[in-house]
């Protein structure tokens, strides 16, 4: 079989190709559906940024930041549908701002930072929360329950120059029409600065790639032909649909 090179067009790629089977290149656009001239990257996580995500998961805050990575292969668009595992047990929703760069970060100071946004957005850190509870008695690193194909759906991005205070954004995800998880950027244990500031002393931060930011409460499994409601308040209001892979 021949190898496809897809070029960068204002045309969005289809999220999965029928006769493949094998998800297609994802582009970064923004908001109102354009094209973002970046490449898609690696995404860089920080966990437990939130008081409240750490109390329910029945953690304890540590004074040293908890960083993962999401390979570039993570990355789908968040709507209409995207496509979760059906065969590893739960599968669980982690609604987080996203933050795309679009200029080199390594060992940045925070006047650097602001300078090095393109935009923010809503992304889900999906979580194979069996696989992950799994790995971690076994004393292992839980990459395949936060890195598999798809496990980082992402709405289009505002961009930066629109929001005057990013550390004010408020956001949400109604499942079925009921509310799940309420996140307000202010409570967050890193700022958005911050935690920039900390991941590019371990990892540069490249343009094209993305940053969470981190899940408030109320992670919980997502069911097949699930409603999903995202809304990063006035910017985005995501409507979308969670379908899992055994059913076309
Ligand atoms: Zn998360």
């Amino acid at each position: 079989m021949s190898e496809q090179t897809q070029e960068k067009s204002s045309k969005l790629p289809q999220q999965l190709s029928d006769e493949t089977a094998i998800p297609v290149v994802y582009q970064h656009t923004d908001w109102q559906g354009q094209a973002i001239d970046l490449p898609a990257g690696k995404v860089v996580c920080i966990g437990q940024n939130y008081l409240d995500h750490i109390q329910e998961m029945n953690s304890q805050p540590a004074p040293q930041a908890l960083f993962f990575i999401k390979p570039t292969t993570a990355l789908r668009r968040l709507a209409p549908v995207f496509v979760i595992p059906s065969s590893h047990g739960a599968v669980h929703n982690e609604t987080e701002i996203a933050v795309l760069i679009k200029q080199p970060l390594c060992k940045a100071t925070s006047a650097e930072v602001a300078a090095a946004i393109w935009g923010y957005s809503l992304a889900l850190d999906l979580t194979l929360r069996d696989v992950q509870a799994e790995l971690k008695k076994l004393g292992r690193p839980w990459e395949i329950a936060k890195g598999f194909d798809g496990a980082c759906p992402i709405a289009g991005f505002v961009p930066a120059a629109l929001i005057d205070e990013p550390q004010q954004l408020q956001f949400s995800l109604q499942v079925n029409n009921s509310l799940r998880q309420q996140g307000d950027a202010i409570l967050m244990i890193r700022s958005i600065t911050q935690i920039l500031v900390e991941m590019s002393q371990w990892f540069t931060l490249a343009p094209g790639d993305i940053v969470l930011t981190g899940t408030p409460a109320g992670v919980g499994p997502l069911q097949h032909n699930d409603q999903l409601h995202l809304a990063l308040s006035p910017w985005l209001d995501v409507l979308t649909t969670v379908h899992t892979d055994q059913i076309k």
